[in-house]
């Protein structure tokens, strides 16, 4: 799967594509992290970067297709990434394209992580405060007055990427508003509803996501094998509740399931053998 998160700084490109990372394996290819760490190896690329990134402008573009070119060529790389702040241009989202069709490789989806302006210093300002009580260095580029810069730099020569990839029928765009965790769910389900990711693999949350309507064989399918697994699990939780409560009562309880479920059993099979009987009937006449 190869996606492309897009947003404004602080609209949790990062957080998500992490998760992402987690849930999918596959790799976060973050131009903002490689050139950060160019910096702080002080390599010919770091030195270009360091005072464009400082003053909260853009690096450029030939600099970073050429950092996302040699990336896209290792082998960790192959079963998929998530691009995260890249393309920021027009430009770059086309060298991405030519780059893409040279290894003949797809571009499943281009998620947009749409915010309110409103609140995108205040989220910067929470992981400002948040880094510096892990004891991390934090981010020469996020004070007010270059995070102002990186918005301006974001709306001018990032944003035209939305009409970009709308019309290459690309984009999918979710409310960044939500918690991470909505958010979360929000592009699982895109993913899904664009075929970028099977149901079966994922199946417990594709259930959560995608519940399955009457009709839907696939949909069904995929939701069965989570539906067991939940109740695989609540089975064990009850019984390892009933055997602290005592043998007795799990037995109780036990018995009177096999009894429900051996009801059930029955009355399926009667209305399995009353519709064959009716077939039989109509196929006769
Ligand atoms: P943000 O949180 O603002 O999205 P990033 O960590 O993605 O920040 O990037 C930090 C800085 O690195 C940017 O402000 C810019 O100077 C530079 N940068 C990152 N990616 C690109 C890119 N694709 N093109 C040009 N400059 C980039």
């Amino acid at each position: 799967m190869r996606i492309i998160l897009l947003g404004p700084p602080g609209s949790g490109k990062g957080t998500q594509a992490q998760l992402l990372v987690q849930r999918y394996g596959i790799v976060q290819l973050s131009t903002g992290e490689m050139l950060r760490a160019a910096v702080a190896a002080g390599t010919p690329v770091g030195l270009k970067a360091k005072e464009i990134m400082a003053s909260g402008g853009l690096v450029p573009d030939d600099v970073v297709v050429g950092i996302i070119s040699d990336r896209i060529e290792q082998p960790d790389a192959k079963s998929g990434f998530i691009l995260d702040g890249f393309p920021r241009t027009v430009p770059q989202a086309e060298a991405l394209d030519e780059l893409l069709k040279r290894k003949h490789l797809k571009l499943d989806a281009v998620i947009e992580l749409r915010v309110n302006e409103s609140a995108l210093l205040s989220r910067v300002e929470t992981r400002v405060a948040q880094m510096r009580e892990r004891g991390e260095e934090v981010r020469l580029d996020d004070t007010p007055e270059v995070l102002t810069k990186r918005l301006a730099s974001y709306r001018s020569q990032t944003e035209p990427l939305i009409h970009y990839y709308s019309e290459r029928r690309k984009l999918s765009t979710i409310d960044g508003m939500m918690t991470i965790d909505e958010v979360t769910r929000a592009i699982h389900r895109q993913l899904l509803a664009l075929g970028a990711i099977e149901p079966k693999t994922h199946a417990r949350s594709a259930a959560k996501a995608a519940p399955a309507k009457k009709g839907k064989a696939g949909k069904k399918a995929a939701a069965r094998p989570a539906k067991t697994a939940k109740k695989g699990a609540k089975s064990v939780k009850k019984a390892t509740k009933s055997a602290v409560k005592g043998p007795k009562k799990a037995a109780k309880k036990a018995s009177k399931k096999t009894v429900k479920k051996a009801a059930k059993k029955t009355v399926k099979k009667g209305a399995k053998k009353a519709a064959k009987k009716v077939t039989k009937k109509r196929a006769k006449r």
